[in-house]
């Protein structure tokens, strides 16, 4: 994608302004958050985030009457990177900004966009993503989580009462709402009679437990709803319909904050490769062979990036980058372990104080399940790119 000087201009004003602001008591977060990492300094990130929002960088591409910039694809990877580069912590809004707001753009009444967008925009209000249940992950035409409409409660259309489990739902403990798949069809199957709903959070008719993930660290939650209630125009999309919306939002999963994660994978690598200097594992052929590998990977997935964000990469470009970036992840956090040697088996004290290599390599097992398997991407690859029979489904 090449700069034209007006990008150029705009990359001089994001890399100033970051830098003229990520002082004072935003210095100390760099680096804070991310994968892993959810936990840290929560508060002061979501008032750095309120901060870049009062400024106008947060839904950058967005159209302008939504509170968004309508940055080109060009500037958003432009900010992206120089995000990353800066060192700035990682956003706490992503799941509004990236996953529902373009969904709400695309889908929502006008109602919805005037109540929901600029509240994402400006960061007062958090999501999640209420997809997983205990037997619908990659089958998730499988959910079982039920919604049935009960008139004369609340806003004259009624309520919707909703009961079942969701599972993996991540950041559900800080989030306000959350992007519910649910069957409003009762005796339906599969994607027929689902409903894409919008939930508050902060009611009685829901649970959050937190699970503890592998990294110690608790990012992601069970979420157990036992008659808890949203209002009956707060459907996105036709009652009936989530399927078709839930898939949208899928697709937007994979959009141009991937350019930002890349600046990120690519400070990893260059502290790896200097890590590999002060060991001494850097004599070593064979880490050596593979340090090389990992930033031919990483130039090759910056390349399909670019490819695929700009069309040309074909139906399959997204699932090929998701491959290619989680496989590199997790083979990055193996290479890490490799370059500390034995000091990478022991955790630095108790009760379970984790370096950020170990933290890399114990959460990039997750990279390869979430936003859709390696298998599953796989799949979409053998029938999309090669024309190959669909697979038979359950
Ligand atoms: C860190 C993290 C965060 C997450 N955050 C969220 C969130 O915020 N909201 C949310 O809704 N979900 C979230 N998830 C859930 C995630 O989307 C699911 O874990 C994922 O879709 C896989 O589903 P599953 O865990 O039920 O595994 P399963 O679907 O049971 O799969 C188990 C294994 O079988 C393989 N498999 C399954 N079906 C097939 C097939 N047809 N062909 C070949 N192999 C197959 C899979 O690839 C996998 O290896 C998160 C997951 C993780 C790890």
């Amino acid at each position: 994608m090449r700069s034209s000087p007006h990008d150029e201009q705009f990359r001089r004003t994001i890399r100033e302004w970051l830098a003229a602001n990520l002082t004072g008591r935003f210095a100390a977060l760099r680096d804070a958050g991310g994968p892993g990492r959810e936990h840290e300094a929560h508060a002061e990130r979501v008032a750095w985030n309120r901060h870049l929002a009062a400024a106008g960088w947060t839904c950058l591409g967005w159209p302008a009457e939504h509170g968004g910039r309508g940055a080109t694809l060009a500037q958003q990877v432009i900010f992206y990177e120089e995000y990353a580069r800066s060192r700035a912590p990682a956003r706490v809004g992503y799941l509004g900004e990236e996953l529902l707001g373009p969904t709400l753009i695309a889908f929502g009444t006008p109602e919805q966009k005037s109540r929901f967008l600029p509240r994402i925009a400006a960061v007062e209000e958090l999501w999640c993503q209420g997809y997983s249940e205990p037997g619908a992950g990659s089958d998730l035409a499988a959910v079982s989580t039920a919604a049935r409409l009960v008139k004369g409660e609340g806003e004259a259309g009624g309520q919707w009462v909703i009961t079942g489990q969701k599972v993996w739902t991540s950041l559900a403990v800080e989030a306000d709402w959350c992007f519910v798949l649910a069957r409003t069809e009762p005796g339906s199957k599969r994607g027929a009679g689902l409903s894409y709903l919008l939930v508050p959070m902060r009611q009685p008719g829901i649970t959050v437990r937190p699970i503890r993930q592998l990294t110690g660290t608790s990012e992601f939650n069970e979420v157990f709803f036992d008659g808890a209630r949203t209002d009956a125009g707060l459907v996105v999309g036709e009652v009936g319909d989530g399927w078709r919306v839930a898939r949208a939002t899928l697709a937007i999963e994979r959009g141009v904050a991937t350019l930002g994660q890349q600046v990120g994978f690519e400070r990893e690598l260059n502290r790896l490769v200097e890590l590999a200097r002060q060991t001494g594992a850097s004599a070593d052929p064979l880490i050596r062979d593979r340090l090389g590998r990992a930033w031919i990977g990483l130039e090759a997935m910056r390349a399909h990036a670019l490819r695929t964000l700009a069309g040309g990469a074909g139906g399959s470009g997204p699932s090929e980058l998701k491959l290619l970036w989680s496989r590199w992840h997790q083979e990055l956090g193996e290479l890490a372990m490799d370059v500390q040697g034995a000091p990478s088996m022991a955790a630095r004290g108790a009760p379970y104080d984790l370096d950020d290599w170990q933290r890399l390599f114990l959460f990039s097992r997750a990279d390869t399940i979430y936003g859709g398997s390696d298998e599953i991407q796989r799949t979409l690859i053998a029938e999309r790119a090669l024309g190959l029979p669909r697979q038979a489904r359950a």
